[in-house]
């Protein structure tokens, strides 16, 4: 039995797949008759020409839509998709060791990694980041990450339980692959890095796959088409279990979906308190199939649209009008059209080559979201651009994350401005009405709200980073993760002074961090006044089946007591009995 952090709740009995990237399986492949090998050679010569090809448009692309300096790096990418030496090695596994491509290719990679960790020298060394990049670009023309997946109802493992749900076990799953594994059949997810509120567990969870992150060391332990479990309330992972524990994992998984499915049935009706207070749920969203899941699940919007996630999966800068035309798809599949559009939050754990690739300490707290926006004001001003063009088609709200001083939001608002007059000049219609909002979510933002709030038309609280930022522990090292606790005692103080604030001023407030979905949190948060939560599309039928088991008088005295608590543990300990007291059945979708 291995503990990990829950990151996603749920339980499923599946078969482990072990993943490495673009390379899917990480046992090496041969083929199966040397006489594919001419055959296989050939495959690898075309992903290459694909590859040269690619990268010969995204360098024109990048140049145009970002400058000479970004395109350069798509340039060294050409060098290396050309590089002799580096191709005659790969060729030379396939021949003489009838190697598929793929696993020739990841070999290659190995032996580049290898003497690459040798150099002294940082700037050298960092360059690997650029050669794994054109390997897996090779890679995925071979069979993309996605695609090296086994299939729904045969997983591929040749063993005795080739029927079961997939269970895909890896070191690390990026945010850009996460995204693909929506399409997946995929039931289960177990990583050996990252946080609670890594962007990796937030698609876990958006697409209601049971996860569980930081489990040190189950790479080693797993391979391949064993059974495994994934409890991803308690972080429990159990590779091979007896029998006994088998059966009644199996019954626990059942159980949870079938609760699952019951709940969603709720879908039509409002989100009221047993009182009949009205509350919002909407949902967060990365892409259109996220606003449809919304739309199922009866949200009433979306609350947080992370733009990045276009950015991330697009195959080079998605200009003005790419950016548009998502957008206005968007809007037109989320619920009542009502969409909050969050711009670029790339940096910390999502990164985009044309941007710059930079080596730094703590890259959550340096160069990352609209600090990154702030560099590239051409690239900014084209997003906001999009975004009010967009906002012609529904009711578009435009949110920018991590601001951090009223310097910087007055910068935001009249670059607002300037654009909006802009496109009055150029006759470019868009939508006149689109509200401009802060995401509080660096905490002396949150210091300092009654300035911000006199300057913005709405704002959205971010806990994610606003709990990493207020206890100077990253949100994706499981080392900390106990200290990235939102029930505690500083977040609540901190999340009663801006919900305050809003209340005085009548700023519309939404919270769209992870602990908008968690139970027992919105119990406290909706006690301290909080109407407008957004979480990922599987969360709403459960928070609104909690809300409407408890009255407003309730909630209040449960915020009040919490607000007095003095420790995370008794705060747990607190909430935990009272979501108890309410819905004990609920109690399987909060993270033990
Ligand atoms: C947050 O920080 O709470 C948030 C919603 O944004 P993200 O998770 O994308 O950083
Ligand atoms: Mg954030």
């Amino acid at each position: 039995m291995h503990k990990g952090i829950a990151v996603s709740p749920g339980v499923v009995v599946g078969v482990a797949y072990r993943v490495e990237s673009v390379f899917g399986s990480t046992e090496p492949q041969t083929l199966a008759d040397p006489e594919q090998i001419p055959a296989e050679i050939d495959r690898f010569n075309q992903a290459v020409s694909l590859s040269t090809v690619e990268l010969e448009a995204i360098v024109l692309k990048v140049a145009q839509q970002l400058g000479s300096a970004e395109a350069d790096i798509f340039k060294s990418h050409l060098q290396i998709v050309n590089d002799q030496g580096l191709l005659d090695k790969v060729r030379s596994l396939i021949e003489n060791q009838e190697l598929t491509a793929l696993s020739a290719l990841q070999i290659v990679l190995q032996g580049y990694a290898a003497s690459f960790a040798r150099i002294e020298h940082d700037y050298y060394r960092e360059r690997l980041a650029d050669v794994r990049d054109v390997i897996s670009r090779i890679g995925s023309h071979l069979t993309a990450f996605p695609h090296a997946m086994p299939a729904t109802s045969n997983n591929g493992s040749g063993s005795e339980h080739a029927d079961e749900p997939v269970i895909l076990v890896a070191h690390e799953i990026l945010p850009s692959q996460a995204m693909s594994l929506g399409n997946l059949p995929i039931a289960g997810i177990v990583t050996e890095t990252g946080g609670g509120t890594s962007h990796a567990a937030i698609l876990s969870r958006s697409r209601g796959i049971p996860a569980v992150s930081g489990v040190t060391g189950i790479t080693n332990d797993v391979r391949s088409g064993d059974l495994m479990v994934v409890d991803g309330r308690d972080g429990v992972v159990i590779v091979r279990p007896d029998r006994e524990a088998t059966a009644a994992y199996r019954k626990m998984q059942r159980e949870f979906f079938d609760l699952k499915d019951r709940l969603v049935l709720n879908r039509d009706q409002p989100a009221l308190s047993a009182d009949g207070a009205p509350i919002e749920l909407l949902a967060n969203i990365n892409n259109v199939a996220d606003a449809q899941a919304a739309q199922k699940v009866g949200a009433t919007g979306v609350g947080l649209f992370r733009t990045e996630y276009l950015f991330l999966t697009h195959a080079d800068v998605p200009d003005e009008e790419e950016q548009y035309q998502h957008y206005r798809q968007i809007i037109e599949d989320s619920p009542n059209r009502a969409v909050t559009i969050r711009t670029l939050d790339l940096g910390g754990d999502k990164t985009v080559p044309y941007l710059g690739r930079r080596s730094e300490a703590n890259p959550f707290m340096g160069w990352r979201s609209i600090r990154l926006s702030f560099e590239h004001p051409r690239l900014f001003e084209r997003q906001i651009r999009a975004i009010l063009r967009a906002g012609r088609h529904g009711k578009v709200n435009m949110l920018f994350p991590m601001i951090t001083t009223l310097e910087e939001l007055r910068y935001v608002n009249r670059l607002v401005e300037e654009t909006r007059r802009n496109l009055r000049r150029e006759g470019v219609p868009f939508g006149e009405d689109v509200k401009t909002g802060v995401m509080v979510e660096v905490p002396a933002a949150a210091v300092c709200i009654d300035a911000i709030l006199r300057e913005t038309d709405f704002i959205s609280i971010g806990s994610n980073d606003l709990i990493q930022y207020l206890v100077a522990a990253d949100r994706d090292n499981p080392k900390v993760a106990h200290l990235c606790e939102p029930l505690s005692p500083a977040i609540f103080k901190v999340l009663q002074m801006v919900l305050d604030a809003c209340q005085r001023t009548g700023t519309p407030v939404t919270l769209c961090g992870e602990m908008a979905g968690q139970p027992r949190s919105v119990l406290a948060l909706f006690g301290m006044g909080l109407r407008r939560f957004s979480m990922s599309p599987a969360f709403v039928p459960t928070i609104k089946a909690l809300l409407s088991s408890v009255t407003t008088a309730q909630a209040e005295r449960f915020a009040h007591q919490v607000l007095q608590l003095k420790t995370s543990e008794e705060i747990r300990g607190y909430l935990t009995a009272r979501l108890h007291e309410v819905s004990s059945a609920l109690e399987v979708f909060d993270s033990a």
